[in-house]
């Protein structure tokens, strides 16, 4: 299979995971990979779950101009060019409306890193930004600032942002924040919270079983169980 058929594999694939997770509802958020100097991303106004092959079109990394497909691109297109122009490192975005991490969005204040996996998959922290409307170069500006150095951000009555050197690993921290907040939200209720402390968050980060473990996220392997 050449690179750019596995790329809209990839994406059709996560695209019916984030659909049948509810992270979306509807023709809501949008995903996309890089391959080399080209940027494949879900077009407007399509529904992960109805999406195929032919729903993600190419557009040129530095200009957005459409390369592939006749279809109009996503309207945060310029949010998706911003994480790969500030990040070498970054092959794929997957932006996604999960409810629970736009309920802590909303509340203004940003995700710490409470648990191993959350930490060492995830990072210390996924800041938040303050609400701008969405599909500008505002938003884009702004998630672009915390894209710089962390994996991933709340958009404030909006949703989420994860970046990852392919799908698979933007996927899982999407899956890891959502559950987080999941949590954040139930230690509230019971009223007590913790977050680590960078002594705790270096422990995790020098162990040589995340080392492994994170290197599994990044591999291209079939196996997804971690
Ligand atoms: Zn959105």
């Amino acid at each position: 299979m050449n690179e750019k058929v596995k790329i809209k594999t990839q994406l059709v694939k996560y695209g019916k995971k984030i659909a049948a997770r509810k992270l979306v509802v509807g023709p809501g958020g949008n995903i996309s990979a890089r391959l080399a100097e080209v940027v494949y991303m879900k077009a407007s106004g399509i529904a992960f779950e109805e999406a195929d092959e032919s729903d993600y079109i190419g557009v040129e990394l530095h200009t957005g101009k459409v390369v592939e497909g006749d279809l109009k691109p996503t309207c945060e297109i310029e949010m998706h060019l911003a994480c790969y122009l500030i990040r070498e490192d970054v092959s794929a975005v997957v932006h996604t409306h999960p409810p629970l991490a736009t309920a802590v969005a909303m509340s203004g204040g940003s995700l710490k890193a409470f648990t191993p996996d959350f930490a060492a998959l995830v990072g210390p922290e996924v800041p938040v930004v303050e609400y701008v409307i969405p599909a500008g170069k505002e938003l884009a500006e702004a998630v672009k600032q915390v894209v710089r150095e962390h994996n991933g951000v709340l958009l404030a009555n909006h949703g989420l942002l994860t970046v990852g050197a392919n799908l698979k690993e933007a996927y899982y921290r999407t899956l890891l924040i959502e559950d987080a907040c999941k949590s954040l939200l139930a230690a509230k209720v019971l009223g007590k919270m913790r977050f680590f402390t960078p002594e705790q968050m270096r422990q995790i980060i020098g162990l040589e079983a995340e080392r492994y473990r994170k290197s599994l996220l990044k591999s291209e392997s079939p196996k997804e169980g971690l």
